[in-house]
């Protein structure tokens, strides 16, 4: 991973000159961002040394202190912390990285950092987008970044169809090791490549085939959790009417109850077939209510997306109108005389005979809803750039651009109302700003009941003032969000950018019982201060 910015060095994306074209006429002329120091010469804080007790439980050889090591542990990868990183200084880093290579060894650590007062951060793949790994040390005079990397053990049960997972395996050895046995979990975030395990499960992830494989969350069935106070195992069940669900209480506590060193998943069959088809809708609406109607009655394909019509204007525009989609959306608006519509990605995933049943039913209320078929080109174009948004983001930064994303959701009767909700108040502070921006959205992950929306702005940077302008853009939409009525985040987490937001979530009293819960499992408070739960 680049450690200013998103995945493999040696890509690298690019915008043609149309594109640039197209980006300068909507947010204006960029100036150059580059680093402003280099790898050797970034700045962090001196670190403390840790207590010895501690060295000598995980030993020597599983502690990282160089600077190198405190840096790539000290930040995830949203928008902010690649801003940081960009400045050549951090205010906090760890004061160590402390890799221990299995679960015994992982709980002497927390019971020493226990007894010493050591702040503990979780560190899977480094991908939170929320502040879940910021070094805030919660009173406590020394903080280490507990990376899970070492525990990447794969056992599959395949007459169960479950497989017991290391919080360390990325999403792409995950995979191998189930692909292996024939077997998928299906759970492709755009993060895939790096997110871990252990994250999917603290952030009850979700990915880009969830509607039709089921979120992170809904693939656990047990989880183990470490914590100072002890430790939690689930059974090892289908299902138990045994009162209130503890893996529900681990699955997205986001190490601030302790650490999940293994989960156990359902998995899949690997697909044999897999068909990805583009479609256009009349609008953003038109494509909600058809997803509404599949998730509502026939069932959802493995992957259903719809863009807004700010969306799949700006994706064609930067994309390049000479692409599959780009003339087919092109003669999709002159057939119709139209100016306008709303992109559809829909992907099925499974056997040759499941994925034609299935998508009979679906093509029928695509056809019904008005939405017209683009092909599979275009679908297949989305899916070979499914993992390439994060390195355009690197790209857009070093020309002078804001670019972040987030998300909520909300029930089918008032989606319409937060989508328009959230886009303005995104706008409007952008313009605020003097930095007037593209504003995308589109819907991605669906329910019968309702679905979530994923907004992506980009805009000039305010440069000198790249954090406060972000923090107004997030403020503004954070409040429209929970004004509406909207979740804080669909699949994020909390982290520390949301854990204001968790009293209009939670309530009052539900946070008294969070609260209570940490009190029980880890009474001096070193799990991963300052997230999920705000300040008192
Ligand atoms: C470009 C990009 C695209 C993304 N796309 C998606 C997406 O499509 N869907 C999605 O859901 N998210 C997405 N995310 C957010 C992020 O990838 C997820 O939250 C992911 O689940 C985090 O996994 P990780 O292994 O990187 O965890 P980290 O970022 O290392 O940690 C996340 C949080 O969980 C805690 N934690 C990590 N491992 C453990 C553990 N074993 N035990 C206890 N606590 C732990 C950390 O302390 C931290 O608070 C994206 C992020 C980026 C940068």
């Amino acid at each position: 991973m680049k450690w200013w910015g998103w995945g493999d060095p040696a890509v690298e994306a690019t915008l043609d000159d149309e594109a640039l074209g197209v980006l300068r006429e909507r947010i204006g002329e960029l100036e150059p961002w580059p680093l402003a120091r280099s790898l050797e010469e970034f700045e962090l804080p001196a670190a403390e040394a840790l207590p010895q007790a501690l060295v000598e439980a995980v030993g020597e050889g599983n502690v990282f202190t160089a600077d190198e090591d405190r840096l790539r542990h000290a930040t995830g990868r949203g928008y902010a912390d690649l801003v940081r990183m960009r400045s050549g200084a951090l205010a906090a880093a760890p004061d160590a990285v402390v890799v221990p290579p299995n679960a015994e060894v992982l709980q002497r650590v927390i019971d020493v950092c226990a007894a010493d007062g050591v702040a503990i951060v979780p560190f899977g793949g480094g991908t939170s987008v929320v502040g879940g790994l910021e070094p805030l040390r919660g009173g406590h005079g020394r903080l280490i970044s507990l990376d899970l990397g070492a525990m990447r053990d794969a056992e599959v049960d395949k007459t169960s169809l479950t497989a017991r997972l290391g919080a360390g395996l990325r999403g792409p050895e995950a995979e191998a090791a189930l692909g292996r046995e024939g077997l998928t979990l299906g759970h492709f975030p755009q993060s895939f490549e790096y997110a871990t395990i252990g994250g999917f499960a603290a952030t009850r992830s979700a990915g880009q085939a969830s509607s039709g494989y089921g979120r992170f969350d809904e693939l656990v069935t047990s989880v183990r959790l470490l914590a100072p106070a002890g430790g939690i195992s689930t059974l090892q069940t289908p299902h138990t009417a045994a009162g209130p669900a503890l893996r529900e209480l681990v699955i997205g506590s986001e190490g601030v109850l302790g650490v999940i060193p293994e989960v156990t998943v359902r998995m899949r069959p690997a697909p044999t077939t897999r068909r990805y088809e583009a479609w256009m809708a009349e609008s953003f609406e038109a494509g909600a209510e058809i997803v509404r109607a599949l998730a509502q009655g026939p069932g959802l394909p493995e992957i259903i997306r719809v863009s807004d019509e700010e969306e799949t204007a700006g994706t064609l525009a930067l994309s390049g109108p000479r692409g599959a989609a780009g003339s087919l959306f092109s003669r999709y608006l002159g057939l119709r005389g139209r100016r306008e519509g709303a992109l559809m990605i829909v992907g099925y995933e499974g056997d040759e005979e499941s994925t034609a049943r299935r998508r009979a039913l679906s093509v029928r209320a695509l056809r019904d809803g008005g939405a017209a078929y683009l092909g599979q080109a275009a679908g297949r174009s989305w899916e070979h750039g499914r993992f390439q948004g994060p390195y355009l983001r690197d790209t857009l930064m070093a020309m002078g651009a804001m670019v972040e994303t987030l998300e909520t959701s909300h029930t089918w009767s008032r989606f319409a109302e937060l989508h328009d909700a959230v886009g303005r108040a995104i706008r409007e502070t952008l313009d605020g700003q003097g930095t007037p921006g593209l504003v995308f959205c589109h819907l991605s992950h669906a329910y019968a009941d309702g679905a979530s929306l994923y907004f992506t702005f980009i805009s000039r940077a305010r440069r000198g003032a790249e954090l406060e302008q972000w923090a107004a853009v997030k403020h503004a939409a954070s409040e429209a969000i929970v004004a509406h009525g909207g979740t804080i985040t669909h699949h994020h987490a909390i982290g520390r950018d949301h854990a204001p937001y968790m009293e209009a979530e939670v309530g009052q009293t539900g946070l008294d019982v969070l609260r209570a819960v940490k009190a029980q499992l880890d009474p001096a408070g070193i799990m991963n201060p300052g997230k999920l739960l705000p300040a008192e």
